[in-house]
């Protein structure tokens, strides 16, 4: 069989998507204009949050969540190690310094007593991550950051649609972004948004979003050329286009639906692979409906194959897959930095876990096919073995 029966990720698009974009195209204005702000105002309503701000990543959202928390050189932000580089890479630029902690093996999100241990004098933050679509400890790493005075902010990059204690994640309360890279719940090509309650912050965020300046490009433009604008401090730009934004209109429409089918097929792998002894599925704690952007399986002692081997034989039958997460504080660039810092659960995890293909428009026939593969995978006694 050739490579990529089974992808393992695709977006979703329909001809919506080309009928908005095209309308954006001829209309003449495809910077961030109207569809950028109606794409806000549909992820605000859907997740209950006052206020949206989109940007050209979930990075860069992360950059102004960082920044209109005041953070800067010499502080210390708390993150996990096994999440996307793009976390720490934020409050690296930032000029800040991420204190990686490790996570609760059973949700691969942040332990809040390890968190209670690694706050220091210079902590001024706790970015937490929602782990694959999975709503981390946010009751306790809240309360952490109440008792602390520390600020708390929310990686939701991969948990749009997710909900916590009945409410959606964007609307806890706290500044979260999310990202629409094409591997995460919805697709833009690039883009990211930043969920806040206060519109004072949400006035910052914007004009940091385009250069500091106090007036947008098409309030200016609408104006006739009579408004001019100020800069009032140095920003950034961080701007979505209308092309995207008319994505991430229709996308918005079809959220519910792409949830919906994320939750079918990861309680379709949940059965089928609950009877192997080799296997752990993921675990969901109680109050959370996790928005499965992706879905993480580890692999037990009793397993006898390796998970390398696991994956090779997945990509051999055409199963595109891939292993779990490498902890950032073992990559080149850390690894110097922070040496000799071990943090078991997540290193232990990175060897065990792989990711299996997950996303709507992933058929029957494909997903059975995983489970069929996987399954012999796991199964198979290793070449030399007794
Ligand atoms: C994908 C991802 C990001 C980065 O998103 P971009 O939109 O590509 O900047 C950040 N954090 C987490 C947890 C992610 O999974």
């Amino acid at each position: 069989m050739g490579a990529n029966v089974v992808p393992f990720a695709r977006p979703w698009y329909g001809p919506e998507e080309e009928e908005l974009v095209g309308r954006v195209i001829r209309s003449g204005w495809v910077s961030q204009g109207h569809q950028v702000e109606a794409f806000e105002q549909a992820v605000a309503s859907s997740v209950g949050a006052a206020h949206a701000v989109a940007t050209n990543s979930c990075t860069t959202a992360l950059i102004l969540a960082l920044r209109l928390q005041g953070i800067g050189p010499g502080d210390e932000v708390i993150c996990p190690t096994f999440t996307c580089m793009a976390t720490a890479n934020a409050i690296c630029a930032v000029h800040a310094k991420p204190v990686f902690v490790d996570i609760d093996p059973r949700t691969y999100n942040l332990d809040p007593a390890l968190v209670a241990a690694a706050l220091g004098p210079a902590t001024r933050a706790i970015l937490g991550v929602d782990q694959i679509g999975l709503p981390a400890a946010w009751n306790e790493l809240a309360e952490l950051a109440r008792r602390h005075g520390l600020a708390l902010i929310e990686d939701g990059a991969c948990a749009l649609g997710a909900e916590y204690q009945g409410k959606k994640v964007g609307g806890l309360g706290w500044p979260t972004t999310f990202s629409f890279h094409p591997r995460k719940i919805i697709a833009t090509g690039e883009g990211g948004m930043l969920m806040l309650n206060e519109a004072e912050l949400a006035e910052r965020a914007r004009r940091l979003r385009s250069h500091g300046a106090g007036v947008s490009d098409l309030v200016r433009h609408q104006s006739g050329g009579s408004i001019n604008t100020d800069y009032p401090e140095p920003g950034y730009n961080f701007r979505m286009t209308d092309l995207q934004g008319a994505l991430g209109v229709i996308q918005a429409h079809r959220l519910e639906w792409f949830v919906a089918e994320r939750r079918r097929q990861a309680r379709i792998y949940d059965q089928a692979l609950a009877g192997l002894e080799q296997v752990e599925t993921p675990w969901t704690p109680p109050g959370c409906q996790p928005a499965y952007q992706s879905y993480l399986v580890r692999l037990r002692p009793e397993c006898a194959v390796s998970r390398d081997e696991v994956v090779r034989i997945l990509v051999a039958h055409g199963v595109a897959c891939r292993s779990g997460i490498e902890p950032l504080h073992l990559g080149p660039y850390f690894r110097a930095i922070y040496l000799g810092l071990c943090l078991p659960e997540a290193e232990k995890a990175a060897r065990e876990t792989l990711f299996l293909p997950i996303f709507p428009g992933l058929e029957e026939a494909q997903q059975q096919l995983v489970i069929e593969v996987f399954s012999r995978a796991v199964r198979s006694p290793t070449a030399g073995a007794a």
